[in-house]
């Protein structure tokens, strides 16, 4: 017997018809003899719609009445569900995150969790109930309800893992798990059946929207396996967990890509101690985040400085820049914003050499220049323009034989927020 915390995600709750096709599947891990705490999201669209709401009565609402008003999405969703478990005779019990004490500090819509308390859930296991929790919400030690940011129900579920020690935290959705890469951009996409905890959060953190970051953390802290699954096929998922307890170890595991990517250039910049810092201090300080960075000096006496910063943020960056170059007396100046930042992920990279050159190597083999390069411990990253995300991220897949994974993928669509 084992306990077990499983999540289900706005889409496995979003119709009456999925409410009850969960009931199924909590039924047979109850029949199985394990002791369940169940955490769900808002009906799918729902927490969106309560957003929307707010924002046309007020352009910046009140932050604590706006917490009080998204996270009653999950308070209909969890008693929806137990009152569907009851009615086929399956004891369970709702329950809000204040009810349970989910302890968070006072951040509004970005609440962290402090504290879980565990003697009502526990309580409620010994009496043989499910035990059925909102996600995403808590309350702060003023007693007021907070918000955990979007996807925080991922978190929630793996707080309650963790407090109550439970042998795993089950993530439902509507994707069959985490896959190599972005099934919905290339067809040979491959389930991974796991993945290490910091592969997870580098792909979670280039844009995999599969967990929230968060929540993998948290699980990477407490050592709580995480298995990512399908609420509507069958099949094992992949299993998120410490390096040690994997039984293959790949070079790469995934390919991630971000197309919020801009370029700028700044070329032939009269080189001073400091000039980079100066540059990239007026960025910074117009509250605009740089990415990668990288610097030449030509000849001796100037530098270009090129830079990558969200797409959003390009225009206002742009104006800087301009600005900065006429003040320098710069060369010149340029950007690119349609380009995209591809890279690869795995904990194998450590160990092994000629990573970067085989992804290389391969882009160049289908003519792909690469503008910028970054590299870190577990991850390569490049930006390309965006023309090319396509077979750039199908040269590298097949590159590091990706496509070769056993497990057959299934096209559903990515649970994005409920
Ligand atoms: N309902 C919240 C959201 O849409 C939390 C979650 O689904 O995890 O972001
Ligand atoms: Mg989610």
């Amino acid at each position: 017997m084992a306990l077990i915390v499983q999540k289900y995600g706005g889409t496995s709750v979003g119709s009456l018809e999925r409410i009850q096709h969960i009931v199924s599947k909590i039924q047979e891990t109850k029949q199985k003899g394990h002791d369940l705490v169940v955490v769900v999201s808002a009906m799918h669209g729902e927490t969106d719609r309560l957003i929307q709401l707010a924002q046309k009565l007020s352009p910046q609402p009140d932050a604590r009445e706006y917490d009080a008003l998204v996270s009653t999405g999950e308070q209909v969703s969890t008693a929806l569900l137990a009152i569907s478990l009851i009615a086929k005779n399956c004891p369970a019990r709702s329950y809000t995150g204040q009810q349970i004490g989910i302890m968070t500090d006072g951040y509004y819509s970005d609440a962290r969790i402090l504290d879980v308390k565990t003697d009502l859930m526990k309580q409620e296991l010994a009496q043989g109930r499910v035990v059925v929790v909102a996600g995403f919400q808590g309350t702060s030690t003023q007693g007021d309800v907070t918000t955990l940011g979007r996807g925080g129900s991922d978190t929630t579920a793996v707080a309650l893992a963790a407090a109550l020690k439970a042998d795993e935290c089950q993530i439902y959705t509507d994707v069959d798990g985490v896959y190599t890469t972005d099934p919905r951009l290339i067809l040979e996409a491959r389930l991974l059946p796991e993945i290490a905890f910091e592969e997870m959060l580098e792909m979670a953190s280039l844009g995999a929207k599969v967990l929230q970051v968060r929540s993998v953390e948290l699980a990477s802290h407490h050592h709580i396996p995480l298995r990512v699954l399908s609420s509507f096929h069958p099949g094992p998922g992949t299993l998120v967990t410490s390096e040690d307890k994997m039984i293959q170890k790949r070079t790469v595991s995934g390919i991630a890509f971000s197309r919020e990517e801009a370029v700028i250039a700044l070329a032939g910049v009269p080189h001073f101690a400091g000039v980079e810092g100066y540059i990239l201090g007026k960025i910074s300080d117009a509250h605009i985040e740089v990415d990668m960075i990288t610097q030449n000096t030509v000849g001796k006496n100037t530098i270009d400085l090129i830079f990558s910063v969200p797409r959003k943020s390009y225009m206002a960056a742009w104006n800087i820049v301009t600005q900065l170059a006429q003040e320098l007396k710069a060369a010149s100046v340029s950007n690119n914003h349609k380009v995209v930042k591809l890279s690869i992920v795995g904990i194998g990279m450590r160990t092994q050499t000629g990573v970067a050159s085989t992804m290389f190597q391969a882009l160049g083999k289908v003519g792909i220049p690469i503008q910028m390069i970054t590299t870190s411990e577990i991850k390569i990253s490049v930006v390309i323009d965006e023309e090319h995300l396509e077979s750039g991220v199908r040269a590298i897949h097949q590159a590091f034989e990706l496509d070769k994974l056993p497990h057959k993928m299934q096209i559903s669509m990515a649970e994005t927020g409920s």
